[in-house]
């Protein structure tokens, strides 16, 4: 077993949030290895089958809606920085049976934001949307500046851009352990070798149990199902926007026909467990895969429910609340965790990568980020990592 050079950060797991960490840390001339089992973007994790939504008014409360602007702000500067277009605003319509009565103070939140939202009743929202089928049970709130993101080209671009600013990237390469010998010296071990560095940062995604013995993360991996669908050009990019719609048969989340992809529909409840080592099933495996995203469009979206053009499965790695885990580890200051975005963290990736290069740089931030600390699982992690014992 080699030993190579030092770093002052090696990051393990290189895909949404590790890659934007890299360019942030790199930008800032810190010398910086990222590491991926994979060559991302990739279809492994979380990140592959773009697009991803992007909303601002958000339901977690300010820390989220704050992020959400910051951000938006960060995606604006990499699309400047790479000339390429990387979000898209689509708008996004959120719908729920009126008896949730959440949306008013979401909307009341966000306006203290500045973020523009507007409440609709069902019958506004199939006027201005006539390929929507709601019940006049059902309310909405539609949010002009949300959107969606190109997942997969905005790792590209921020691959392109740290390594332009001189991280490096060891791709194929799977971290099996980390130690850590003191405040400022960790040791990421490989199959082949063993990689210094100051600071470490895990981003390990729908993996983190692997690293459950030396980073007690409550994470737990879902498998879920997308699907594109021929549909009627009432859901054309253009004329329909993105949306999410909570119903008592499952919660959806989709986008409007780009390009001619076919409309794009996903379920955010239910799923599959996956751990890391067992085969990972293919879209299709399992009869559910198709049925539930049809059902929904039978019910909500008829004219979407022509054939199945595409289907993907991909990995949520869901945190027990599922709110994010941002925090340093709780021995060791120089080791950051970014984990748990269960199945909402993309549009967050931009800024999570910042706020992980301040913290790992500065040791501090601007953003309120105490809603993301590993502290409130205390009982659960401690009880995760004895009956992990010690093998992960
Ligand atoms: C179907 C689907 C739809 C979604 N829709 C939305 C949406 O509309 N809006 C939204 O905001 N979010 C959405 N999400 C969630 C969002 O995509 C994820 O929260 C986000 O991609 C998670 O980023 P990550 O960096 O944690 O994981 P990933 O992007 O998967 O990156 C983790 C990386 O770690 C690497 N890795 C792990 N362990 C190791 C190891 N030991 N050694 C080396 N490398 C390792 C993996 O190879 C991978 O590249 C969706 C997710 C899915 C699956």
């Amino acid at each position: 077993m080699g030993k190579s050079k030092s770093y002052d950060v090696i990051i393990v797991g290189a895909g949404s949030m590790g890659m934007s960490a890299g360019y942030h840390l790199a930008r800032r001339g810190t010398r910086t290895l990222l590491i991926d089992a994979f060559d991302p973007p990739h279809a492994h994790g979380s990140h592959h089958g773009e697009p991803r939504l992007i909303r601002h008014a958000y339901g977690g409360g300010p820390a989220y809606i704050r992020l959400a602007l910051r951000a938006d702000r960060l995606w604006r500067e990499l699309e400047e920085r790479t000339g390429e277009r990387l979000l898209v605003r689509s708008g996004v319509l959120n719908m729920v049976p009126r008896s949730n009565g959440a949306l008013e103070k979401r909307i009341g939140e966000a306006k203290l934001f500045g973020v523009p939202a507007e409440r609709l009743d069902a019958a506004e929202i199939r006027k201005r949307w006539p390929g929507v089928k709601v019940p006049d049970t059902y309310e909405g709130m539609y949010e002009p500046n949300a959107g969606y993101l190109n997942s997969e080209s905005c790792v590209a671009a921020y691959r392109r851009l740290a390594l332009e600013a001189g991280a490096e990237l060891l791709t194929g390469t799977f971290v099996t352990d980390v130690k850590v010998a003191g405040q400022s010296l960790a040791f990421v071990s490989t199959v082949q070798d063993v990689y210094v560095a100051d600071n470490v940062i895990l981003c390990a995604g729908a993996w983190f149990r692997r690293l459950q013995s030396f980073a007690p993360v409550p994470v737990r991996a879902l498998r879920k199902t997308v699907g594109w669908f021929e549909a009627g050009a009432e859901y054309a990019e253009g004329a329909f926007p993105g949306f999410t719609l909570g119903t008592p048969h499952g919660a959806y989340y989709g986008f409007p026909d780009i390009g001619g992809a076919g409309f794009k529909i996903g379920r955010h409840d239910g799923g599959r467990e996956w751990k890391p080592g067992e085969d990972f099933a293919p879209f299709g495996a399992y009869p559910e895969d198709e049925a539930d995203l049809r059902d929904a469009l039978e019910r909500y979206f008829p004219g979407a429910a022509g054939r199945r053009l595409r289907g993907a499965a991909c990995k949520y790695e869901m945190s027990p609340d599922e709110h994010f885990i941002v925090d340093s580890h709780p021995e060791h200051p120089n080791v950051l965790l970014a984990g748990g975005f269960s199945g909402h963290g993309f549009k967050f990736a931009s800024a999570v990568g910042e706020l992980l290069a301040e913290l790992t740089i500065d040791r501090k931030t601007e953003l309120d980020v105490g809603m993301f600390s590993l502290e409130r699982f205390r009982t659960e992690t401690t009880k995760s990592a004895e009956s992990a014992g010690g093998t992960g």
